[in-house]
């Protein structure tokens, strides 16, 4: 098999027509990262669990971060803070939990990413990556029901994670060459986009060599089953999640209908699987809610919050206007649930019918219980916030200005970066870039902030402060070529922008010299 050179790869990733992250899943559903069910991964089950040797921590997540950095410039990368809020009520408890049961150990939680990425893929799938980086498709949450099913999927991706599985996999496959992998994951996405149906097939055919040799093995399934209910149960939430996550599975496949299922065929589902899950529920001890999950979730995951981060999901995944027809026609129908009413009122907005979305989204408010009422008011904000930028210049209402002001003091991510939006939208800028720049101070790996912040500034005439946060939103994303050149920038203005503020400038000439390393670094390493 011959070798490939990572950074032509690289090169191949910058085509715009690239869909890496589905590419990503596609290559995870065929098993090459997670993969069981080929006769090849049965007959070669690894003989060792126990064993974490082989690739280091440190080596995993270098290559985690090269895939991600590819992943974060496709256009199916999707970060939408209130879905991306959503999954992190569910994945930070079940994060607990594994480190309070000792599955991540400090080490390990320190050095891994443990981050989640959204793809618009409408298949339903969920994949781990090297390095903690966890691909969830906007399909896996349209098909989910409840949170625990949710839940569920993710508890048991975390655990190929904790268990190092994919570490495992990579060294027993080839310990002289742990970056193989990597290479062959950006070959098979490069082949994707890549016109050269030749060179495609080349490319191909080392991912269906990839794909006999490197799989998760059954054993390495039922660990991933076993801690995972482990985790799951412990955060808090109803073991039944599994087992109902299963019969949704098991429904999918006797449809035959796993072309829209991906996860099937990387996670057969063995009557010995649902069994084994069946048999645990029992040993759980009852619930309500457990100490974890109190203690972690921001958000207490609740069943209204789901129904209606479900319906945005799949009008997310599917917004052709045919599609959108379809979801404003179910939820107009007088006893349209909670979920279709807030998919109407989001199609609505994208098919430019803001009365109906602002009627639409009234109605999702008087319908939702306590738990839901904050979502419903942000949707009304967001409706709102595209009739104004749309319509231009119409003025909004007294309703709609508290509801931006309680977004953006609302300490969410979800609430600020909407509230921002809006913000922006009505002309109060300096408001957004105050709430802002005290967010990244916090989390400077918050590309989105700082691209928001960036706009923020921009509209206040600050262009130093503004390309400064185009620089820092690149660096968040690992894209040192490009905040080094948006640095570079920043010190190139003219004299006025760049002598207004001298503590910015000093900033900004100590992360030009940063980047310069690391770009230097990262030649040094391909
Ligand atoms: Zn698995």
């Amino acid at each position: 098999m011959r070798r490939l050179a990572v950074p032509s790869l690289f090169q191949h990733l910058r085509r715009p027509a690239l869909t890496a992250l589905s590419a990503v899943a596609l290559l995870v559903a065929s098993g090459v990262m997670t993969g069981a069910g080929t006769p090849a991964a049965r007959a070669q089950a690894l003989p060792s669990l126990g064993d974490g040797s082989g690739m280091t921590v440190a080596a995993e997540r270098a290559l985690g971060d090269s895939i991600a950095r590819s992943i974060y410039r496709d256009p199916d990368y999707l970060d939408d803070p209130l879905l991306g809020d959503y999954l992190q009520s569910i994945w930070q408890p079940l994060l607990s939990a594994a480190r309070s049961r000792g599955d991540v150990d400090p080490e390990l939680a320190d050095r891994l990413a443990w981050e989640l990425m959204i793809s618009r893929d409408r298949t339903v799938n969920a994949f781990a990556l090297p390095g903690g980086y966890l691909g969830v498709n906007l399909g896996l949450l349209s098909v989910t029901e409840t949170p625990q099913e949710l839940a569920s999927v993710l508890a048991h991706e975390l655990s190929h994670v904790s268990q190092r599985h994919i570490a495992r996999m990579i060294s027993q496959q080839d310990r002289q060459a742990p970056w193989l992998i990597g290479a062959m994951i950006l070959g098979a996405l490069a082949a994707k986009s890549s016109v050269d149906a030749a060179n495609a097939a080349i490319v191909g055919s080392q991912a269906v060599a990839a794909q006999t040799q490197l799989n998760f093995s059954r054993d390495m399934e039922r660990e991933a089953d076993r801690v995972g209910f482990g985790v799951l149960t412990t955060a808090g939430f109803p073991g039944e999640g599994f087992v109902s996550m299963f019969d949704k599975l098991q429904q999918a496949s006797r449809l035959n209908d796993d072309g829209g299922f991906p996860y099937l065929r990387s996670h057969p589902l063995t009557t010995e699987r649902i069994a084994d899950m069946k048999a645990r529920l029992p040993l759980v001890p009852a619930r309500p809610v457990g100490p974890v999950l109190q203690a972690a979730a921001t958000v207490t995951p609740d069943q209204e919050i789901h129904t209606m981060m479900s319906a945005r999901a799949r009008v997310m995944a599917e917004n052709g206007p045919d599609r959108l027809q379809v979801w404003l026609r179910n939820g107009q129908e007088a006893k349209a649930g909670l979920g279709a009413r807030y998919a109407a009122a989001l199609a609505a907005s994208r098919l430019g019918r803001h009365d109906q979305a602002e009627q639409l989204a009234a109605q999702v408010a008087r319908q939702a219980g306590p738990a839901g009422q904050r979502h419903a008011e942000w949707l009304q904000l967001e409706v709102g916030l595209t009739a104004l930028q749309q319509r231009g210049r119409s003025t909004p209402s007294a309703e709609w200005l508290t509801w931006r002001d309680r977004a953006l003091a609302s300490g969410t991510r979800a609430g600020l970066l909407l509230g921002a939006q809006a913000a922006l939208a009505s002309g109060v800028p300096r408001e957004a870039a105050q709430r802002l720049h005290g967010w990244v101070i916090e989390r400077p790996r918050d590309a989105l902030a700082w691209q928001t912040l960036s706009r923020a500034e921009m509209a206040q005439g600050q262009r130093l402060r503004s390309v400064r946060a185009e620089a820092e939103a690149r660096a968040a994303q690992l894209d040192w070529p490009g905040a080094l050149e948006r640095f570079r920038a920043a010190q190139a203005l003219p004299a006025p922008d760049r002598s207004a503020d001298p503590v910015e400038l000093a900033i900004v000439d100590a992360r030009a010299r940063e980047m310069d390393q690391k770009v230097r670094e990262l030649a040094r390493k391909n």
